[in-house]
């Protein structure tokens, strides 16, 4: 990357931003672009840009994103505009001669029944978990992209897999939001308001491993830099928990002491999903934040961002 001109699609997203502050220590001229500007949905768009920009080095971390409601409520959405990004982008970056890109893809590709932890070969063996099917089979296209212009055109671009990530720049939607941040802003409401009982979705029993965004922003600087092969790698912390036990970890880190209760009416979707990171392991990666100190850091961050927004 020394030196390299350096484009991070999707940098006003969550994953982004936490890339464009990790990339600031590296030496390397970096590239983004508004989507006023350049609709990567648009590939006319996409393909001037790239033809007047020729970034060397690209993550591809845009994407059209949410929780469980927003995946099963915009299906359409989810399926077209992730499709056409990672069409537009790796096409693009192929014509382009890009010399490498990375490729986010998202721990939902692997089928809803798949042996815990989930191993990257896991893919592809089974059926999807239906809420988010569309955004799944969206992510498999553009992994399946990247392998094909590996073996057709010898393209050095990788896809990374992460597991829930949360953290600065999130999306705190009541009802679109991902459980990190829907759950955030509505113990901090709770407090605020001395509400006795707050609501969870689901059951409570499903599991999830979570990831702080900037861990993951380290891991994609340190696998840019290092890896090499169509074979998908995993980025997790290893380690899961259940709603449940999670919902009393944000309770802790904002200070509400009420009552919390499940509505099992709203669905739990996949029933575990805890990635496999051998490979990551090998590869010489490992999450440095704990939980605990992630939720903290991501609730000073809710405070400062809501604040700015009025919220
Ligand atoms: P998923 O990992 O794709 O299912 O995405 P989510 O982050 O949306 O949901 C993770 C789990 O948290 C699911 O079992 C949800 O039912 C549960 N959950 C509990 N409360 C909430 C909430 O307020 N919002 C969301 N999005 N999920 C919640």
């Amino acid at each position: 990357m020394k030196g390299k001109s350096v484009y991070v699609a999707g940098h006003r997203g969550m994953v982004g931003g936490a890339l464009l502050r990790r990339l600031a220590q590296e030496d390397a001229k970096l590239v983004t672009t508004s989507r006023s500007e350049v609709d990567l949905c648009n590939q006319a768009a996409v393909f001037d840009w790239f033809a007047k920009t020729r970034p060397q080095v690209i993550f591809l971390a845009a994407a059209k994103v949410g929780g469980i409601v927003a995946n099963n409520t915009l299906r359409a959405e989810f399926i077209y505009d992730n499709i056409a990004i990672a069409a537009n982008v790796i096409h693009a970056a192929h014509l382009n001669g890009a010399e490498k890109l990375m490729f986010l893809g998202s721990s939902c590709i692997y089928p809803k029944l798949a042996a815990q932890p989930l191993r990257e070969d896991s893919m592809l063996t089974g059926p999807l978990e239906p809420t988010n099917e569309p955004y799944a089979i969206a992510k498999i296209a553009g992994i399946k992209m990247a392998e094909a212009y590996r073996s057709q055109y010898g393209s050095d671009f990788v896809s990374v897999m992460p597991t829930n990530l949360y953290g600065p720049g999130d999306n705190y939607h009541p009802e679109y939001s991902h459980v990190v941040a829907a759950l955030i802003r509505r113990f901090h409401e709770a407090k605020l308001s001395g509400a006795a009982n707050v609501v969870v979705w689901g059951t409570g029993t499903p599991r999830r491993e979570f990831l702080y965004v900037d861990d993951m922003a380290d891991a994609c600087v340190h696998l840019m830099k290092t890896y090499s092969s169509a074979e998908l790698v995993n980025v997790g912390t290893g380690e899961d928990i259940t709603i449940a036990e999670f919902a009393r970890v944000v309770a802790a880190a904002v200070g509400y002491r009420g009552e919390i209760s499940f509505d099992t009416s709203r669905p739990d979707g996949t029933p575990r999903k805890l990635l496999d990171i051998s490979r990551l392991d090998k590869l010489g990666w490992r999450a440095k934040t704990s939980l605990e100190d992630g939720i903290r850091r991501a609730y000073t961050a809710y405070l400062a961002e809501s604040q700015a927004k009025g919220l």
